[in-house]
C-alpha cells in the first residue's frame, strides 16, 4: 500500500502508526518527502480487521509475520476481548520497571503488547505484570524484541 503526492508525484513516506485506546481503529501517517505534506489514514474497527485479515503489511508494522499473536491482535482491534478464553478477575498491575521496559519498544506497537501482556497474566492469575512476567509473556505468544 502506497499513497503518492498529488502535487509532486512523489511516493509518500511512512511516518507511524498507532493503534487507539479504544481498541479499534488505527491512525496511519505518511508525509511527502519533497513538499513535507502530511496525511493520515484512520480506520475504523472493522476496516482494521479487514485489512489485517487479508494479510496486508501497513508500513513498518514488524508484528505481521508472526501469525498467532496477530490473531489475538486482530481479536482485540475488532473491538471485543479475545475469542479464546475469556478473561475473568481484575487486572494485573504494572510495576514500575515493566513500564520501563514496554516503553523501550516501538510506540506503535506498546499499545498492543500492553493488551496481550496483560491479558496474559490475567488469565495466568498474575497480580502484577513484572519483567519476568513480560518475558514468560512474550516466549508463550512468540513476540521478540518487547
Ligand atoms: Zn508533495
Amino acid at each position: 500500500m502506497k499513497f503518492v503526492c498529488n502535487d509532486c508525484q512523489q511516493v509518500m513516506e511512512f511516518v507511524d502508526n498507532a493503534p487507539s485506546e479504544d481498541g479499534g481503529s488505527m491512525a496511519i501517517s505518511y508525509t511527502c518527502p519533497s513538499c513535507g505534506r502530511g496525511i493520515s489514514m484512520i480506520t475504523n474497527p472493522g476496516e482494521t480487521q479487514m485489512v489485517r485479515s487479508l494479510g496486508v503489511t501497513i508500513g513498518h508494522e514488524a508484528l505481521s509475520a508472526q501469525p498467532e499473536p496477530m490473531a489475538m491482535i486482530r481479536d482485540a482491534l475488532a473491538g471485543g476481548t479475545p475469542a479464546t478464553t475469556a478473561p475473568t478477575g481484575p487486572d494485573p498491575v504494572w510495576t514500575e520497571t515493566a513500564l520501563k521496559r514496554l516503553a523501550a519498544a516501538p510506540t506503535f506497537v506498546q499499545g498492543m503488547v500492553r493488551r496481550l501482556y496483560t491479558d496474559y497474566a490475567r488469565q495466568k492469575g498474575y497480580a502484577e505484570i513484572t519483567p519476568a512476567v513480560m518475558t514468560e509473556a512474550r516466549d508463550a505468544l512468540g513476540m521478540t524484541g518487547m
